[in-house]
């Protein structure tokens, strides 16, 4: 049995569609916040429950979770809603407080798995124990590291690993907070077949409106589940705000990908088709977004300079060039003046609002 057969209960046929989901929110806060949320998940019928009371933070002084205080709460929400939870340990201290608590199962942050000492003296503390634990992906590109954690945890006898794919700290500018450079977790999956790997859409995208299209790539590239941060009221999350999803929006897109795991039992293609068009979706909606920061900076210089926000002979000029560009690219010219009003509209929205100091 392996670790995904031991959380989810063996899986009869409806199940093998319906995505393996962990979810939960990113800090346990409160055992209000912790409850709700779990409440909130079993109704979209997800039974695996994460969330992190230790918290790594990059400086200090920010909320660094609630520690062993939160560890009731989660063993609450194991009897109240019969879902199987767990938590990031960092070290053998950690792991320990875990144990006592009865929890079902650890994950091993991006930080931490940097640090071969720290992994070592993790893998150490559980010698004789076999407990399931997820390794995430070194916050660096890099496989090696990232099986030499998986394979230090094994040494000490654990028969139930996970990865976890979090993608990549990046200095490239890009829509999504990491990385997803997703051949790295492919070639993990080659490397070692026996470990199942998730997805974690949450920390790749570190925006809510990113993590439903990640979501279905990750189904698209085979991974076996997700690793989610959801909670009950995002807007108020002490840590990650930006990037967490309530329960009923997960439900939404475990729906889709069950729909999408349906088709792609009768048609591939179709499947490759959808996955490239939502790829290149990211791509314009990622442009789009640098084009209107663009102009909000115009907008600002426009305003210290005094000139007007709409230059008739720049607009015309704008627009011959986009039915050029279509033209030379096979597109309709109409189509592409349609477009280009829109985007036009927009961007002298949002210089007026700046103008106008809205
Ligand atoms: C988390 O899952 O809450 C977390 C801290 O993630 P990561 O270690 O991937 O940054
Ligand atoms: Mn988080």
């Amino acid at each position: 049995m392996n670790i995904l057969e031991f959380l989810s209960g063996s899986g009869n046929d409806s199940r093998r569609r319906r995505p393996f989901v962990i979810s939960g929110p990113c800090s346990a806060e409160s055992r209000g916040q912790v409850m709700g949320t779990a409440a909130a998940l079993k109704k979209e019928g997800v039974n695996v429950f994460r969330a992190g009371a230790w918290k790594p933070r990059s400086k200090p002084g920010g909320f660094e979770g609630k520690g062993v205080e939160a560890l009731p709460w989660l063993s609450e929400v194991r009897s109240a809603f019969g879902m199987k939870t767990g938590t990031e340990v960092a070290n053998p201290c950690h792991m320990e407080e875990v144990l006592r608590h009865g929890l079902d199962f650890v994950w091993i942050g991006a930080r931490t798995v940097t640090n071969p000492f720290a992994v070592q003296e993790i893998a150490e503390s559980l010698k004789g124990v076999d407990f399931p634990v997820f390794i995430k992906n070194p916050v660096s590109p890099d496989l090696g590291l990232w099986i030499g954690a998986i394979e230090r945890i094994a040494n000490s006898g654990v028969s139930k690993i996970g990865a976890v794919h979090r993608g990549f700290n990046s200095f490239a500018k890009s829509a999504y907070r990491n990385n997803p450079y997703w051949s790295i977790p492919i070639e993990l999956r080659h490397k070692m077949p026996g470990i199942p790997v998730l997805c974690d859409p949450s920390h790749i995208a570190g925006d809510r409106n990113l993590v439903e299209t990640i979501s279905l790539q990750a189904a698209n590239l085979g991974f076996d589940g997700l690793f989610v941060e959801s909670h009950i009221n995002p807007d108020a999350a002490l840590s990650d705000s930006f990037q967490q999803i309530t329960p009923s929006f997960l439900g939404k897109i475990i729906y889709r990908i069950k729909e999408m795991n349906e088709i792609a039992e009768g048609d591939a293609d179709m499947m490759s088709y959808r996955s490239e068009i939502d790829s290149i979706d990211d791509q314009i909606a990622g442009l789009l977004s640098r084009r209107m920061k663009i102009s909000e900076e115009i907008g600002h210089y426009k305003k210290s300079h005094s000139i007007p926000v709409v230059q008739h002979e720049r607009y015309a000029s704008v627009l011959d060039k986009w039915v050029e560009r279509g033209q030379a690219a096979g597109l309709d010219p109409v189509f592409m003046k349609e477009l280009m009003r829109c985007i036009h509209e927009e961007s002298v929205k949002v210089q007026m609002k700046i103008i106008e100091n809205k």
